[in-house]
């Protein structure tokens, strides 16, 4: 499969296929955002996985996205990639199962909160008071209890692809009360727009292992919320397929509402 690495230079350069990639000998520099593709592809319908989960691992133990065909939401926790599928069933793909969209990074917490009793709305409102500044990117890691969450997943696509907007019109929704879980997810500047999603977006995945998905609303019941910073982003974009000839002229911040709201 013919990929194109680009490393988007954020604060640091890095070139393509070097060391930080995870292997025995050289273990995943912490906290770099890798990215493959961009979040207005996926507005457009370009669903073609380019890269396989098995690669994708390789640069990190937390992170999301989806699947070839728009087939389910992904979690990646510690190592482990979930699929869940719009079913509200949760799968482990095979090694070979391609992602058209993913961020990923080897996770490392630079900061530690207690939260009890708050709402997705309000964390959101307040989530600047978390980090320093709004201007960087952070990934987020929540463990304990909801005493609420509401998640949504989407359903397979064949092509010709619909646009994502028009694909979560009807996308299944779950809802779970007094459920313990993980959340995982990525803070991403309001400079992003276009590459990924500004703000919070985050994915769920229960303790036990058996339901989750996109994060439409929760209630904390009593988490710990992990920060790391992300001052490194490394960019991986399609060579071939529908990328090439999509159009990325266009605002899309309306579609991306609908889509992850
Ligand atoms: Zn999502």
């Amino acid at each position: 499969m013919k990929k194109l690495l680009v490393s988007l230079s954020i604060f640091t350069f890095l070139w393509a296929c070097n060391s930080e990639k995870v292997n025995e000998q050289t273990p995943a520099k912490k906290n770099i955002l890798v990215q493959v593709s961009v979040i207005d592809a996926l507005l457009q319908g370009i669903y073609d996985g380019i890269m396989p989960i098995s690669e994708l691992v390789e640069y990190g133990d937390l992170g999301i996205g989806t699947f070839h065909g728009l087939n389910g939401e992904m979690v990646v926790l510690n190592d482990t990639v979930f699929q869940v599928l719009s079913t509200g069933a949760v799968a482990k793909p095979a090694s070979d199962v391609t992602t058209p969209f993913a961020a990923i990074t080897a996770f490392s917490a630079d900061t530690t909160f207690a939260l009890e009793d708050i709402s997705y709305d309000s964390l959101e409102a307040s989530f600047n008071s978390f980090f320093p500044t709004p201007n960087l990117f952070y990934a987020v890691k929540m463990k304990g209890e909801f005493s609420y969450m509401k998640t949504r997943s989407v359903p397979a696509q064949s092509e010709p692809y619909l646009p994502l907007a028009e694909v979560t019109k009807n996308q299944p929704e779950f809802e779970f009360n007094q459920v313990k879980g993980e959340i995982v997810g990525f803070y991403c500047p309001a400079y992003a727009q276009g590459i990924n999603v500004t703000g919070l977006h985050l994915h769920f995945l229960t303790a036990d292992r058996k339901g989750g998905g996109h994060i439409l609303a929760f209630n904390v019941k009593k988490v710990s919320l992990e920060i790391g910073y992300l001052p490194e982003f490394k960019l991986i974009l399609p060579t071939s397929g529908d990328f090439l000839g999509g159009d990325f002229t266009v605002d899309r911040s309306e579609d991306l509402e609908q889509a992850e709201n």
